[in-house]
């Protein structure tokens, strides 16, 4: 052949091996991408990559919801660490009943995860088993399962393993903390802890005995702060004073979870019509009165969040499936042009339509996968990808949204592997060149979220080389 000549014989055994490297590489891309050099090199550099976690609900050390009664006294367990999980949203678990041995547990538990082997919510804790305590847990025994129930009891005598796994294993920097469980504390529980201010309960507060929860509580915060609120002018008051409060205490964003209770269509409600629910028992107000304060108070939080500049961390999709497609925020949005909105979870399922949105509105729409990967990893991967087409790279943000160290890990590490693997689908398929791929990966595990919140440079500890202590 003529071009043959052209070249010396070791050019020519040279094309001859990137030939066969390329479809070796295509048909194993096919296959299955894990199996690539190319995922390899990514998911090296993204484990590298000091994370942060832009959402959390980790709960004080003492306080952990996957501490269980065992016959060993009062610790975390692997119950615990099943039940306290995502896994149960769908999947069966035998409870655990105060001061049982494992095994009693086990005998029944073992055969719960029978049907939930391929379903994301269980296989994101699997990471945490095989690397923390070497235990494939889809072929665990009868022998492994109590030893590594024995080793999680033990870990979790120490706050420092706590520590160890959020910070060294999973290799999160600063992470961002939800804490639902008292709202208007205003605290923190560990050194890279980020306060997140929680707004979900504001919206419903015509009257105080909306609030059961004292920490909860605008009026139990007024009542601490010698404010009155006798008046509707006073609750919006209350409101930016808690704002004022959250920012003195470190809150960089506020977190709506309002999606799990009503709808996302919040109407531009006049101050008038909202104001004649205040001051009424939830008894006495239709649920139209009760609608148009909360979409009133919405608006005037998207005001006060651009205000005092917290960016809006709003939890969209999968919560009550109706009403929860963040489509239904568009007016909002569009209305609040100098909120900073971040659409949580990727709004799944409706994942192309939280790109459409970010898309649509690029100056004041951030995107945040946290929980995606965890819900379904499939999804996650579609979601990364057509993101990436969709708007610019430094709009995606992620967060492992656990409780446990365990659940942290294997959160983060779905994430790791999830970005890893669509950065080298597209390298290898010729879209992305090497370099900018490495580049998306380490802004979406960090750059992307210091870049929005730039008062956390301050905070970062990593490159200083030192490690995090209990105190
Ligand atoms: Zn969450």
């Amino acid at each position: 052949m003529r071009w043959h000549c052209h070249l010396s014989l070791r050019r020519c055994v040279s094309v001859l091996a990137a030939t066969v490297l390329f479809w070796a590489g295509t048909f194993a891309a096919a296959q299955n991408t894990r199996a690539t050099p190319s995922y390899r090199r990514f998911k090296q550099q993204l484990d590298a990559v000091p994370a942060i976690d832009t959402h959390d609900h980790l709960f004080p050390f003492d306080r952990l919801p996957c501490i269980e009664e065992t016959n060993r006294g009062r610790g975390v367990n692997l119950a615990g660490l099943w039940h306290d999980s995502y896994y149960r949203r769908f999947n069966p678990l035998a409870p655990w009943k105060a001061g049982v041995v494992f095994d009693e547990w086990w005998k029944a538990a073992k055969h719960d995860f029978k049907d939930a082997r391929a379903t994301s919510f269980y296989r994101y804790q699997l990471p945490a088993f095989q690397d923390l305590y070497g235990v494939d847990f889809d072929s665990v025994t009868d022998e492994q399962a109590r030893e590594l129930d024995r080793r999680i009891f033990e870990n979790y005598k120490d706050q420092r393993w706590l520590y160890h796994v959020v910070t060294e294993r999973a290799n999160i920097e600063l992470m961002f903390n939800d804490p639902y469980w008292a709202r208007y504390a205003f605290t923190t529980s560990y050194p890279w802890e980020v306060l997140v201010f929680n707004v979900t309960p504001l919206t419903r507060g015509f009257h105080a005995s909306q609030f059961t929860q004292p920490l909860d509580s605008p009026y139990e915060f007024a009542k601490k702060h010698g404010l009155f609120v006798d008046s509707f002018d006073d609750y919006l008051k209350v409101l930016e004073h808690m704002f004022l409060e959250a920012k003195d205490h470190g809150a960089v964003c506020l977190k709506t979870t309002l999606a799990y209770q009503r709808t996302l269509s919040f109407d531009n409600v006049s101050k008038e019509r909202a104001e004649r629910a205040f001051g009424r028992r939830q008894a006495a107000l239709t649920k139209a009165e009760i609608k148009a304060f909360e979409d009133f108070i919405m608006w005037r939080l998207c005001e006060l969040s651009a205000k005092y500049e917290l960016p809006f961390q709003i939890h969209t999709g999968d919560a009550r499936i109706q009403g929860s497609n963040p489509m239904l925020l568009v007016d909002l949005i569009e209305a609040n042009s100098k909120t900073k909105f971040i659409l949580f979870h990727g709004g799944y399922p409706w994942v192309g339509e939280t790109g459409a949105i970010a898309m649509k509105y690029p100056a004041n729409v951030w995107v945040d996968s946290c929980w995606l990967p965890t819900i379904s990893y499939t999804m996650a991967k579609r979601a990364f990808h057509e993101w990436l087409e969709v708007m610019p790279s430094n709009k995606i943000m992620w967060g492992a949204d656990c409780n446990h160290a365990e659940g942290i890990y294997g959160a983060t590490e779905f994430t790791r592997r999830c970005l890893a693997e669509v950065l080298a689908e597209r390298v290898d398929r010729g879209d992305l060149r090497e370099a900018d791929a490495e580049r998306i990966g380490r802004q979406i595990l960090r750059e992307n979220a210091l870049e929005l919140f730039p008062q956390l440079r301050p905070r970062l500890w990593k490159h200083t080389g030192k490690r995090l202590q209990p105190p």
